[in-house]
């Protein structure tokens, strides 16, 4: 399997198996949270690997929110001065409308995480 020539960060941007780079992790919705294919359309890479694979991704996604919350709740505090209380609750709220795409964007990082660890070598 030929991978295409792009790199792994505009792989992760591009949401693209980590493997080929060509075919999409997730399919093209509608939806706030976007169904996910099994395997790669491409080159047929198993996404999900084992049953609760994707558990890991919520730390990564844990992460995410928390540096999200962080950097709105101090742009929040550096352009009104409200007290630490007011600032904390709205980076919460601001955050919320982030959530999906931060899902999304975990679970990708965490595709790329575990390929790059421990590839899958099976070829289809
Ligand atoms: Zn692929």
């Amino acid at each position: 399997m030929q991978r295409a020539n792009i790199s792994a960060v505009a792989g992760i941007l591009q949401q693209r198996c980590p493997r080929c780079r060509t075919g999409r992790i997730f399919r093209k919705s509608l939806f706030l949270f976007p169904g996910m294919h099994e395997s790669c359309p491409a080159c047929d890479l198993k996404f999900e690997r084992e049953p609760g694979y994707f558990l890991g991704a919520m730390y990564i996604g844990y992460g995410l929110a928390l540096a999200t919350i962080a950097i709105l709740s101090f742009l929040l505090w550096r352009i009104f001065h409200w007290p630490f209380q007011r600032v904390a609750v709205g980076g919460v709220v601001l955050f919320l409308p982030f959530a999906p795409f931060l899902t999304v964007m975990a679970r990708v990082l965490w595709i790329y995480l575990d390929q790059t660890i421990d590839p899958d070598r099976s070829e289809n």
